[in-house]
């Protein structure tokens, strides 16, 4: 799916900013920017905000720095003045100080952000493995995932890897895994 982005702003009194990337200190900038009342558009290739950096081991959120990049996270997905534009990636940037024009393109990820509740059931129903490298190691997992793989994220809605038609997609009980 392609799809623009288009966002102006004015360098005295800016009405937008556009962050690109979704690491920590990107995620930080758009919080901090939300919290001044400026309207941040975040567009980041990956599926889901910073942790995406961090080797996925749930044993990672025990950690007093992970607690804290994880209320950060959670703040920033939910700040209103805050979108988030995830597997997005730029194709093109035009204009000139305090005015741009960003074209995106926007990867479908198969299921409803909006609605998916993160419970599971489809990966555990769903046939079709695939190989992944996490932190070096393969690992198989189902088609149907969790954002980041063994590892919570913002936003958790599942990611279908998707090569064909999915069981998983007549499994979830919501209907909500797209075509
Ligand atoms: S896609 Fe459906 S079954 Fe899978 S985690 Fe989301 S709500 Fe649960």
């Amino acid at each position: 799916m392609v799809s623009s982005i288009v966002k102006k702003s004015n360098t005295e009194t800016p009405d937008g900013v556009t962050i690109i990337g979704s690491n920590v200190a990107a995620t930080q900038t758009a919080l901090s920017l939300a919290q001044m009342g400026i309207k941040v558009n975040v567009i980041s290739d990956k599926t889901s905000l910073g942790r995406d950096n961090i080797a996925g081991n749930e044993s990672d959120s025990s950690s007093a720095t992970d607690r804290l990049t994880w209320s950060l996270l959670l703040q920033a997905a939910n700040h209103p003045l805050i979108t988030l534009h995830t597997s997005t990636e730029v194709e093109a940037i035009e204009g000139e100080k305090g005015n741009f024009k960003i074209k995106a393109i926007k990867y479908p990820r198969f299921v409803r952000e909006d609605l998916c509740s993160n419970c599971g059931r489809c990966s555990r129903d769903c046939s079709a493995s695939i190989t992944s490298l996490l932190n070096g190691q393969k690992i198989v997992h189902s088609a149907i995932h969790t954002p980041v793989l063994n590892s919570k994220s913002i936003p958790s809605a599942y990611v279908i890897d998707k090569n064909g038609v999915s069981p998983c997609q007549i499994a979830c009980p919501l209907g909500i895994n797209e075509p």
